[in-house]
């Protein structure tokens, strides 16, 4: 799905200044872009605006064809089911093993047990979880956690992906583990727009950055030959 912002400004309240200003950008379906930029300069709030949790002030934003002046509330299901979203602090559930917590995700979507018990082994193996569906998440290493929180994502094949500085509580052995998923991911056509502090990442992965900073695009760089080799 193709992501466009067309000027889009957010001012949270009334005297405050513009958590973003103005800003443009496309994005093309399929693409994998890193969004840099230090605490406060409006990420979140880009995302935010993209998952519709917030409407922009002023300012154009279509995604996959779908026109969010036009969007009514009871459509904002059908759009969160395209866009899959993970964040650095899991938000797993504890009292479920990693298989319900990925159920989860489907079982409010109404999908039959038969279909649920097809669909989640699936996905646990994209993800190299196989043989731990049963432990709960305070068994599980924090790169394990968030292998769960991107199979709960992606389990409902959305179009984009959001990982909201998913490697925050990682240490870099497994912060590597799970970029590499969501490059795996990526590959199997989903876009990506990844959130990142750790500039080894966003030095070694050689993608499309984006950098903000007090609201505006200050930098959109497409790092090296990275399109090579894809799919
Ligand atoms: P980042 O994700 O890059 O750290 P944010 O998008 O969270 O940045 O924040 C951008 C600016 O908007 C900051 O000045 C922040 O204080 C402000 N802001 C974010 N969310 C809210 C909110 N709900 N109410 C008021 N101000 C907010």
């Amino acid at each position: 799905m193709m992501i466009l912002l067309d000027r889009v400004t957010k001012i949270y309240g009334k005297d405050n200044p513009a958590a973003l200003n103005r800003v443009s950008l496309h994005i093309e379906p399929k693409e994998f872009v890193i969004i840099v930029g230090t605490s406060g300069a409006g990420k979140s709030t880009l995302l935010k605006l993209l998952t519709r949790e917030e409407k922009p002030t002023n300012g154009k934003i279509v995604v996959g064809g779908i026109d969010y002046d036009t969007l009514k509330d009871k459509n904002i299901p059908l759009l969160r089911r395209k866009i899959g979203v993970v964040f650095q602090d899991f938000k797993l559930l504890p009292q479920r093993t990693v298989f319900e917590n990925v159920a989860f995700a489907l079982e409010i979507a109404g999908m039959s047990n038969s279909e649920i018990k097809h669909t989640v082994p699936k996905v646990i193996e994209l993800v190299g979880l196989k043989g731990k569906e049963k432990q709960f998440p305070n068994s599980l290493s924090g790169g394990e956690r968030q292998r769960v929180a991107i199979a709960r994502a992606v389990v409902r094949q959305p179009k984009i992906l959001i990982a909201d500085e998913p490697t925050g509580n990682l240490d870099p052995k497994h912060s590597w583990d799970i970029v590499r998923l969501l490059e795996k991911i990526n590959r199997y056509g989903t876009t990506v727009l990844l959130t990142t502090h750790n500039q080894d990442i966003v030095n070694k992965l050689k993608r499309r950055v984006i950098t903000i900073d007090e609201g505006k695009i200050i930098a959109d760089i497409a790092q090296g030959n990275y399109r090579q080799g894809e799919a």
